[in-house]
């Protein structure tokens, strides 16, 4: 068995700025820090600038601009060569002539193992991704699942400071996709590892990450635990990336000792105020903490229910009011309201978030 890493780093990016040519900003002035031992993800729409991050921790790409250090050490001009990280591929990347057994131990070849401790270390990454007894097999002979352990297998046994993957299940149909990002996270949790990782879905940045960096165009638009991001997302942007959110325009009549005086169509409440003033604001609501009442209760939005959808484990309700059309998620099945009902709409205590534009 492969034992917990001792190499784990830690990553820092320092005002890193990445210029293609004379004007494609791809990455633009990005501050971070990745804790040794962690799994974050780089999460963001296509385009915003997540694989030309990664790239640059593994010096496959040179900052334009400012500084990057793994394990406290300046690495922004060193070549890939010369850096201790490996990257999984979205493609695998494995050599099609060469055995599952082969593939695996390619790097470690290069790395000063001798030929027993080659083939020991490649076949304990081949054990701990569940691929034991497939070393002789050829890539083309495994399914798309597999291969894609076999390069992770491939990356974990060179025990690298820092272990990158970019949109390592986009391949993968659904099923699969759960199961390798449940596999990948154990064995980063049990090696203790320190992932970087990539994705353009947000499920599986919640299901995997120990913290989340949501870009957009170029630069960060926030960093926090999945639960902050989900629950306190700081901008529109981010309340619509991650998960469903419901967005209505409000009021803010007044702030005191941090708490927000807001109005959205009448309805009062009362919310932290997220360093807001008065004046005109972004209110965000999951799905889950709006509740559907019967009509007439004062303080609440009163709407009508246009769409009913039964869902197995929960219901679905649309329901329209004069400021927005509100989804609603409910896990009482039974729920009486119906389509046409005029209803009231609340929504649950810490439920509802100040947003800015
Ligand atoms: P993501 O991985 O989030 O989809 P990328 O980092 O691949 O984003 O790309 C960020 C931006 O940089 C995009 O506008 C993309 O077109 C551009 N870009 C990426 N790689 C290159 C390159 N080698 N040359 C020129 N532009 C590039
Ligand atoms: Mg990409």
């Amino acid at each position: 068995m492969l034992k917990p890493s001792s190499k784990a780093a830690s990553v820092r990016f320092e005002g890193v700025t990445k210029i293609y040519g004379t004007d494609v900003k791809a990455v633009d002035n990005v501050s971070l820090d990745i804790a040794a031992g962690t799994l974050v993800t780089l999460l963001g729409p296509s385009g915003c600038g997540k694989t030309t991050t990664l790239r640059m921790i593994a010096g496959l790409e040179m900052p334009t601009t400012g500084r990057i250090l793994i394990a406290d050490t300046d690495v922004t001009r060193l070549p890939a060569t010369d850096r201790d990280v490996s990257m999984v591929f979205q493609s695998y990347a494995l050599f099609p002539h060469m055995s599952v057994l082969e593939n695996v131990s390619y790097g470690l070849k290069f790395s000063g193992f001798n030929k027993a401790e080659t083939r020991e270390r490649a076949l304990a990454g081949l054990e701990i991704v569940g691929l034991s007894g497939y070393g002789s097999r050829l890539p083309s002979e495994l399914s798309g699942g597999q291969q894609q352990r076999v390069a992770v297998a491939r990356a974990l046994v060179l025990e690298p400071q820092v272990l990158l993957f970019d949109e390592p299940l986009s391949n993968l149909d659904a099923k699969l996709r759960r199961k390798v990002r449940e596999d990948i996270r154990e064995i980063q949790q049990n090696l203790g590892l320190t992932v970087v990782y990539v994705t353009h879905d947000q499920e599986e940045a919640l299901a995997v990450s120990d913290r989340i960096i949501v870009m957009n165009n170029a630069v960060i638009a926030q960093d926090g635990t999945p639960r902050d991001l989900y629950e306190a997302p700081a901008s529109r942007f981010v309340a619509d990336f991650i998960g469903e959110a419901n967005i209505l325009e409000c009021t803010i009549n007044a702030v005191k000792d941090g708490l927000a005086e807001a109005e959205v169509g009448g309805y009062k409440l009362k919310l932290p105020a997220r360093d807001m003033q008065p004046g005109s604001a972004y209110l965000g609501v999951r799905p889950n903490r709006v509740e559907i009442a019967k009509a007439g209760i004062k303080n609440a939005l009163p709407g009508t229910i246009i769409r009913k959808t039964y869902v197995g484990n929960h219901l679905e309700y649309t329901v329209k009011t004069d400021q927005a059309e509100l989804f609603a998620t409910t896990s009482d099945v039974d729920s009486a309201f119906n389509v046409a009902d005029t209803v009231s709409v609340i929504f649950s205590d810490r439920g509802p978030v100040l947003l800015a534009e």
